[in-house]
């Protein structure tokens, strides 16, 4: 096929994937597997723009049959599709690769192979040959990460990667290969403590709010003068400015990679440059904390990227965790960081004697573990309470038999309801008081000890490639939907950075 003028001459198509259902949060239709749609087309701004209404078979049996509506704002009329107008379908679709068509030749290339958007190069496609053939130069791309400018943080990390690889690499390194970084994101954001939070401890000193800055930071490396995005990290820094507990630090949140980067022996090492990079830019700002939640994904989920390469293998906690030691020794040996261990150990070593203690992220587990501890507590509280009232009626009535034989009736209504009263009275006083409520910071060391124990497990399942990357998310993993058992997961690093080295002169 190369040979008559055409590109790769193999039939392409998109990686297969799960598709989200509409009826409820989280729930997936695997591939093969039968499923509904409505597809509706509407014309807006003079854009026909197609929408699909996708159930799994056991969401749209729960659907009433009157079918669902698609008006979104409740003021306007109702807009109902009956369920008979879905349509029937299996998720075995395979996409293929679409075409362009060479402008001087019209042969058929891949878009892939042809590497042709319109929005770059809006003057049309002219294949690689008939360049060759008019001596055509290949139009520039003028939307490159190289053109966005760069921030300190950039940077920083693009000269420490840069440097590392011709250093690790040298003259082996193919002309112009190189990692471009750049900060895609850069927000203010206030995060909002949570309902059972708020009211069991804001009014003990608990702030309402943290804000912080949530940024995005891409790597792309550029091979043959195309770049190719391979890294993605999102963090959340919590400035000075923060009230305790979160205070100069910074949560690594979400962290995805492709494995495209090349030379395949130094990818790791690149990745873990990245990071202490990064860690390194934050101790330097006067950051004394990172935190760092290690979970692999599922599979098939698929985080800050749409989707991996399926031979991409996904590591298993132990190695993820390994992973994530591995760089974090390097720092400590390159005196970034000064030590790190688990959320258990810390607290231990802490002495933490209250949720207040712990620092608090967007999106991270622990705040929604602590929601669900104050309710365990208040519901164990509320059972005992009426446990109690329940015994104190029978004593009551004990009470009263007693009176009843003892005092001739004269005291019988009385004396057991003072006693409820000074029970009750007993109990509110003890809520007040978060400094007593060992009933939640307990339930939370529970669960410390937990994660500890999954640590301890054993690798059941070791499928990370030497040179792998590991993916990791927060809390709330769309595993739980799919029914898989959440696998080991959760463990905090606490990298402790050292303090910033003083500059010459002050
Ligand atoms: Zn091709
Ligand atoms: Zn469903
Ligand atoms: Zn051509």
């Amino acid at each position: 096929m190369r040979a008559l003028g055409y590109c790769c001459g193999e039939r392409l198509s998109y990686t297969p994937l799960a598709l989200f259902c509409c009826g409820q949060a989280k729930c997936i239709i695997a591939r093969d597997q039968q499923y509904y749609c409505y597809e509706r087309n509407s014309s807006q701004f003079g854009i026909i723009k197609s929408e699909k209404y996708v159930y799994c078979n056991k969401c749209f049996d729960n659907l009433p049959p009157e079918g669902i509506n698609l008006s979104d704002n409740p003021a306007d009329a109702a807009n109902f599709i009956p369920k008979e107008k879905f349509q029937e379908l299996k998720n075995d679709k395979i996409d293929y690769e679409p075409f362009e068509i060479c402008k001087t030749c019209h042969r058929k290339w891949h878009t892939v192979c042809a590497l042709h958007y319109d929005k770059v190069n809006p003057e049309g496609f002219h294949c690689e040959n008939c360049r060759k053939e008019k001596q055509m130069a290949k139009p520039e791309n003028k939307f490159t990460a190289k053109k966005l400018p760069h921030c300190v943080l950039s940077r920083h990390i693009e000269d420490r990667v840069n440097k590392y690889m011709s250093k690790k690499c040298g003259s082996t390194l193919p002309e112009g290969t190189e990692v471009v970084i750049r900060v895609l994101c850069s927000a203010d954001k206030e995060l909002e403590v949570k309902p059972l939070m708020k009211k069991e401890y804001c009014p003990y000193g608990f702030p309402e709010k943290f804000p912080y800055r949530s940024k995005a930071i891409f790597a792309f490396q550029v091979v043959d003068g195309v770049e190719i995005c391979f890294f993605g990290l999102h963090v959340q820094e919590y400035g000075s400015n923060c009230p305790v507990p979160n205070q100069r630090r910074v949560y690594i949140a979400y962290m995805d990679s492709v494995n495209l980067f090349q030379p395949r022996h130094i990818r790791t090492d690149v990745y873990h440059e990245i990071l202490l990079g990064y860690l390194e830019y934050a101790r330097n700002l006067g950051y004394s904390m990172a935190h760092i939640w290690t979970c692999p994904p599922g599979e098939g989920d698929d985080y800050i990227f749409h989707c991996h390469p399926q031979e991409q293998k996904i590591p298993n906690i132990k190695r993820l965790q390994n992973w994530y030691k591995k760089m974090l020794d390097k720092g400590i040996k390159e005196k970034t960081v000064s030590g790190y261990q688990d959320i258990w150990k810390q607290a231990k070593d802490d002495n933490l004697k209250t949720p207040m203690a712990l620092p608090y992220f967007q999106g991270d587990f622990w705040p929604n573990l602590i929601e669900d501890c104050i309710r365990d507590a208040e519901n164990e509280e509320q059972a005992k309470k009426q446990a109690e009232a329940e015994q104190n009626d029978e004593d009551g009535d004990n009470d009263e038999e007693t009176y009843q034989i003892s005092d001739n009736g004269k005291r019988k209504k009385n004396a057991p309801k003072k006693k409820k009263n000074f029970k009750k009275a007993k109990f509110s006083s003890k809520k007040k008081s978060p400094s007593t409520r060992s009933d939640v910071i307990d339930k939370l060391y529970s669960n410390f000890e937990k994660q500890k124990e999954v640590d301890q497990r054993p690798g059941s399942t070791d499928v990370f490639g030497t040179h792998e990357w590991p993916r990791q998310v927060p809390d709330e993993s769309p595993r739980k939907a799919l029914g898989v058992q959440l696998a080991p997961q959760s463990q905090v690093q606490h990298a402790l950075l050292l303090p910033r080295p003083p500059r010459p002169g002050l």
